[in-house]
């Protein structure tokens, strides 16, 4: 049989010819869909304000998705967090029509949703151009820039969620058990286990499951992949989780700042630079070198042009009024701009792996993030930066491994490690100044970013921690 390549070339508008082979692809999927009782397929995507929005078809519907797409408004790129709509130079109004269609290569059963598949949107316009706000087209384009000089990214986003007995809008503790204790998982082991299964029945590798270290919260890890596959297991793992936690009387919070007085939910992001290599397979620049940490000078190069911009990648990685009540320092957020090995106050982490498995293990962990992010601009930005370090060969200044809040602020400022922004506002700031992310992201991307954090900025503007817990908690 014809192999078909599902998904369109990056950048690649939609022609005749290609519609017709995505539509005849589609058809063969949704054949063997209707044959696992699928009935529908969620097409999503995640906006600026990192919601996941969705169309869905029924699967006999899939084929004409494929091939003309699923209308949708331009406008959710300038929703906000509580789903009022903002506007930017680029986007705003009532006018205008996108194209969602599915990716098929990415479509996925969702065990914990039955009868219902997913499938991340590719977003073109009415002419078959590739929306400049699609974001995962973005991140596609950024990985693409990476295999051009060779290289190549595995990606993971953790996940951090905080479980509350159902109902309500207040965020009550489903268990009562210590941080990191036994009891947590004795407590909701149905619940748990039912979380693993659905994952694994989905297809995401699961690497851990732990209770950490808030009331009621939780975290999984997953294996790393391709930073594109990397953001849809993201959104699938989410969607997982709160189908299950529903399943079974529960709310699962993934908000950063679930109560304004407790730890937060991270989103961190592990990254490793892969070198491709014909003879062996891809080696991992960040392991077998003779730079620190092992890592070589490709691996450390990436690592500092990421660093370097810590402060500008928060407007997209730290994207909410609430992530600034999370991002304080010694609570394990990584709210200091620096690195360090295996430091958890740092920024950046840096991952050895254990002895005997640094080339497979050695990674970048970025902390300072959370949840509220679209891990598709996320990861873009994080590839732009880490791809501008390559390019100027940088050098990461000298590790910190003690928490730099417990330095005086005069060693801190002898030793370079700046506090990171303590606002969206003055992360929106770095961000705008940042001619590196706005020339990877685009003007119509970057531009939207600063209206929708500026429009988050007001709507938030003099809410005391508590009221910002309370319109984020059940957002993301
Ligand atoms: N919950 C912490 C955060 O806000 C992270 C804890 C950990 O190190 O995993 O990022
Ligand atoms: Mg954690």
């Amino acid at each position: 049989m014809e192999q078909i390549p599902e998904t369109v070339p990056v950048g690649h508008s939609l022609d005749g010819h290609t519609r017709a082979r995505l539509g005849r692809r589609a058809a063969e999927t949704a054949r063997r869909l209707a044959g696992q009782d699928i009935v529908a397929v969620a097409l999503t995507w995640v906006d600026v304000s990192g919601i996941t929005r969705t169309k869905t078809v029924p699967v006999e519907r899939l084929e004409h998705a494929a091939t003309w797409g699923v209308g949708m408004s331009p406008v959710f790129d300038v929703f906000l967090l509580d789903d009022s709509i903002t506007s930017g130079k680029h986007i705003g109004g009532p006018a205008g029509d996108l194209r969602l269609h599915p990716d098929l290569d990415r479509l996925r059963i969702l065990a914990a949703l039955p009868g219902w598949a997913h499938a991340p949107a590719l977003r073109y316009a009415q002419d078959g151009g590739v929306h400049p706000l699609d974001t995962r087209a973005l991140l596609r384009r950024e990985t693409e820039r990476l295999a051009e000089g060779g290289w190549s990214v595995k990606a993971a986003v953790e996940i951090e969620w905080a479980v509350s007995k159902g109902g309500g809008d207040d965020f009550v503790a489903a268990c009562r058990g210590p941080a990191y204790g036994m009891t947590r998982i004795s407590e909701l082991a149905a619940y748990l286990r039912d979380v693993l299964a659905a994952l694994k029945e989905t297809g995401v590798a699961v690497a851990q499951l732990h209770p950490e270290y808030a009331a009621g919260q939780y975290e999984v890890s997953v294996a790393a992949e391709d930073p594109v596959g990397a953001a849809d297991t993201a959104v699938v793992v989410r969607e997982t989780i709160r189908a299950v936690s529903m399943e079974h009387g529960l709310a699962a919070s993934f908000s950063p700042k679930v109560e304004a007085d407790s730890v937060g939910n991270g989103a961190h992001v592990h990254l490793s630079l892969w070198r491709e290599n014909a003879g062996t397979g891809p080696v991992n620049a960040m392991a077998g070198g003779d730079g620190p940490c092992g890592m070589t000078a490709a691996g450390e190069a990436f690592a500092a042009g990421i660093l370097r911009r810590i402060p500008a990648l928060l407007a997209v990685g730290a994207p909410a009024v609430a992530s600034y009540l999370r991002l304080v320092p010694s609570h394990w957020a990584g709210a200091f701009a620096c690195w360090g090995p295996e430091n958890r106050e740092a920024a950046l982490r840096f991952i050895t792996g254990a002895e005997g498995e640094q080339s497979r293990a050695a990674n970048l962990e970025v902390k300072c993030l959370d949840g509220a992010a679209n891990p598709y601009l996320l990861l873009a930005a994080l590839l732009a930066a880490g791809r501008d370090g390559l390019g100027a060969d940088l050098r990461l200044p000298e590790p910190v491994e003690v928490d730099p809040a417990s330095l005086a602020e005069e060693e801190r400022a002898a030793r370079g490690i700046e506090p990171l922004p303590a606002s969206l506002a003055e992360a929106v700031e770095a961000f705008e100044a940042d001619a590196v992310l706005r020339d990877a992201l685009g003007e119509a991307v970057t531009d939207t970013v600063s209206a929708v954090r500026r429009g988050e900025i007001e709507l938030l503007d003099g809410a005391s921690p508590e009221e910002i817990a309370a319109v984020t908690r059940w957002r993301h």
